[in-house]
C-alpha cells in the first residue's frame, strides 16, 4: 500500500490518500513526537513516560516531504530536522490508532 496523494492541511495535519481509496489525517505534532529517527528515539528513551514535549512552531510545521523508495516518506521540518523516515506501514498504523 502506498499514498496516492499527500497534502498538508492548515499547517496542522498531514492528509494522506492511500491507493486503496482510504484517506487519513495525521496530526503534525503527534508525528513529530513519534519521529522514528535514532536521535529522537534516544531522546525519548532518556525521558520518563510523564514527560510531555513542548514544540516550537517550526518543529511541528513541514518544509518539505520526500519520497524514499517505495516504502516511506522523509519529512523535513521547518527547524531543519530531516532524519525522520516514516514508513508507510508506520503511518498507516498510526492513523488507525488515532481514529479509535
Ligand atoms: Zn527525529
Amino acid at each position: 500500500m502506498h499514498p496516492v496523494k499527500i497534502k498538508i492541511i492548515d499547517k496542522k495535519e498531514l492528509q494522506i490518500l492511500w491507493d486503496d481509496g482510504n484517506s487519513c489525517s495525521l496530526n503534525l505534532k503527534e508525528l513529530r513526537k513519534l519521529c522514528p529517527c535514532a536521535t529522537c528515539l534516544a531522546e525519548r528513551e532518556k525521558q520518563s513516560k510523564m514527560y510531555i514535549p513542548l514544540f516550537a512552531e517550526n518543529q511541528v510545521t513541514i518544509k518539505s516531504i520526500d519520497q524514499i523508495g517505495k516504502y516511506a516518506i522523509q519529512i523535513k521540518w521547518n527547524d531543519g530536522h530531516n532524519t525522520g523516515i516514516y514508513e508507510y506501514t508506520f503511518l498507516k498504523n498510526f492513523a488507525d490508532k488515532v481514529k479509535v
